[in-house]
C-alpha cells in the first residue's frame, strides 16, 4: 500500500519558533509547570486540544468574506440552520460562541440540586455547567473502556446495565437526560458504536428520559461506524451521521472541532417548549437567536467546514494519522491507549511513569518532559483535571492517568508527526529521571486551566 498523503495543498503557512532545552526548562517553570500557562509562540508542536485549531480551507475563507453581519435574520444563519437541520434531521438549531455555551443553557435550564445526568464520559466543560447548576454528573463508561491497553473497536460505550441500575437507583424523574459523547474525548477519543446508542435510547425510551448527544467529533465517530461496525461499510458518513442522529432528542456541539471552525457551537433539538426556554437564556447570555454569540461569517465557516468533514478522503488521512502516531509508538514499547482514537494520542502516564505516585500527578509530569524535551505541548487528562480530595483533603484520584496528545485537523504533516514520536520516544528511554510535581496554587473549578505546580521534594 502507498503512502497515505494529506489530503490538501498548503497555500498558506506560518512559521514555528524554535526555542532550546536550556530555554524550555526556564519557560516551563516560569509557566509553573503547567502547559496552559505557555506562550504558544515558545511550543513547537501544540498539541494542546484539537479544538479551534484547525486549519479552515480556501472555502471556508470564501465563506468569511460572504458573511452577513445582519442582526436579525441574516442569510448566514439559514444556511448555518440548514447544514445542521440536515446533518442531524433536529428542525431547531440555536447558535451559541462555544460548546460550553450551549451546555450552559441546557444545564441551567434542566440541571439543578437533587438531578443526575448521566452519560459515557462527561467532558471536562460539561461536567463543570452541570455541577455548577448543582445537579451531579454521572459516568458509566463500559468496562472495556476503563483500560488503556485493552483494545476493544467501541471503547467509548456507554454501559447499559449499569445505567438500568442507575436510573432503579436515583429514579427516572430525577434524570432529566442522558448524554453520549462522541468520540468520548475524555476516555481516549473512543468511538461509541451505533448498536451502543440505539440501546441506550430504548432504556432512555422506557424510562422518558430524554437522549442527548454531545455531537463534537460526530464525523470521526460516524467513520469509526463505518470501518469497524458491521453492516456500515457501503454507507456515507452523512448517512450514518444522520442514523446516529435520529436516535436522540437533541444535541450539543463544538463547532471548534469537527467543524474546523476557530469558534462556534450549537444546540439542536426538536421539543419546542424546551427551546423557548433555551432562546430566552441565550438572548441574554450570547445573542440575538440567529446569531447567538457568533459573528455572521463564523456561521458560514461552520456550516462549510460541516460539509467538509464527512468527506472520506479527509476522514480517512485523518483517522490514520492518529494510528500513525499510535503504531510507532507501541513498536517502541511506549504505553498508549489502544486502539488509536478519532483525534488524539493518549499516553497511559501511569504505566509510562511507574515510580510516580498519583498524587504526584505523573501525566502532568510527562506533559512538562514533552515540552523540555522537544518542545512539544500536551495535556494531563487524569488527576489534575478529574480529581477530587475526600473530607481529609486527601486526593481521590482519576481513573486513568493519560496525557492527550491532540492533533489540530490539517495542521501538521508527516513529518512534524515523526518528530512527535522521536520526542516521546526519546522521553520513554530517559523517564526515569522524571520527578513528580506538587499543586502550589488552584482554583475550584477546571483547576488544571490554571493551577500551579512545582517539583516535588
Ligand atoms: C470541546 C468539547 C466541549 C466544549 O466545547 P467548547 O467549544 O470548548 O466550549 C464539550 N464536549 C466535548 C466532548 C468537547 O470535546
Amino acid at each position: 500500500m502507498k503512502t497515505i498523503i494529506e489530503p490538501f495543498k498548503i497555500k498558506s503557512v506560518e512559521p514555528i519558533y524554535f526555542t532550546t532545552k536550556e530555554q524550555r526548562i526556564e519557560l516551563l517553570k516560569e509557566a509553573h509547570y503547567n502547559p496552559f500557562l505557555i506562550k504558544a509562540k515558545d511550543v513547537i508542536i501544540d498539541l494542546l486540544t484539537d479544538s479551534g485549531t484547525s486549519a479552515m480551507s480556501s472555502n471556508q475563507w470564501a465563506g468569511i468574506m460572504q458573511g452577513d453581519e445582519s442582526y436579525a435574520g441574516s442569510p448566514s444563519f439559514f444556511r448555518f440552520e440548514k447544514v445542521i437541520q440536515d446533518i442531524t434531521g433536529m428542525p431547531i438549531v440555536i447558535p451559541t460562541h462555544q460548546g460550553r455555551a450551549a451546555e450552559k443553557i441546557l444545564f441551567s435550564i434542566l440541571g439543578g440540586k437533587g438531578k443526575y445526568f448521566v452519560s459515557n464520559t462527561l467532558f471536562d466543560t460539561t461536567r463543570a455547567n452541570i455541577e455548577f447548576s448543582g445537579a451531579e454528573g454521572v459516568d458509566l463508561l463500559c468496562e472495556e473502556g476503563k483500560y488503556p491497553t485493552i483494545s476493544a473497536p467501541f471503547k467509548g460505550n456507554m454501559d447499559v446495565r449499569a445505567l438500568e441500575n442507575f436510573i432503579v437507583e436515583k429514579g427516572a424523574a430525577n434524570i432529566p437526560l442522558c448524554i453520549i459523547t462522541v468520540t468520548n474525548n475524555s476516555g481516549g477519543g473512543q468511538p461509541v458504536s451505533m448498536q451502543n446508542i440505539k440501546d441506550v435510547k430504548k432504556v432512555c425510551n422506557d424510562n422518558k428520559i430524554p437522549l442527548f448527544i454531545d455531537a463534537c467529533r460526530f464525523a470521526e465517530n460516524s467513520y469509526f461506524i463505518k470501518i469497524r461496525e458491521e453492516g456500515y461499510a457501503d454507507k456515507e458518513v452523512s448517512e450514518i451521521a444522520r442514523e446516529l442522529f435520529s436516535l436522540a432528542d437533541g444535541c450539543t456541539m463544538s463547532a471548534k472541532k469537527d467543524a474546523f471552525a476557530n469558534i462556534g457551537g450549537f444546540l439542536a433539538m426538536h421539543d419546542e417548549k424546551l427551546a423557548l426556554n433555551c432562546r430566552n437564556l441565550l438572548v441574554i447570555t450570547e445573542g440575538f437567536p440567529t446569531y447567538g454569540g457568533l459573528a455572521g461569517r463564523d456561521l458560514e465557516a461552520i456550516a462549510i467546514g460541516l460539509k467538509e468533514v464527512m468527506e472520506e478522503n479527509y476522514l480517512h488521512y485523518r483517522i490514520r494519522s492518529i494510528e500513525y502516531l499510535t503504531n510507532k509508538l507501541i513498536a517502541a514499547g511506549v504505553p498508549v491507549m489502544q486502539p488509536a482514537g478519532g483525534h488524539a494520542v493518549y499516553l497511559d502516564a501511569k504505566q509510562f511513569l511507574s515510580h510516580i505516585p498519583v498524587d504526584q500527578y505523573p501525566g502532568q509530569a510527562l506533559v512538562g518532559a514533552l515540552y523540555i524535551s522537544g518542545g512539544i505541548r500536551g495535556v494531563e487528562i487524569g488527576s489534575l483535571m478529574f480529581g477530587k480530595y475526600d473530607d481529609a483533603h486527601k486526593l481521590i484520584p482519576a481513573q486513568m492517568e493519560l496525557v492527550r496528545l491532540a492533533i489540530p485537523r490539517r495542521v501538521y504533516t508527516q513529518s512534524h508527526i515523526d518528530y512527535v514520536s522521536e520526542v516521546i520516544i526519546e522521553v520513554f528511554n530517559n523517564r526515569k529521571e522524571i520527578k513528580g510535581l506538587v499543586i502550589t496554587e488552584e482554583s475550584q473549578m477546571l483547576r488544571h486551566f490554571t493551577a500551579k505546580l512545582k517539583p516535588a521534594e
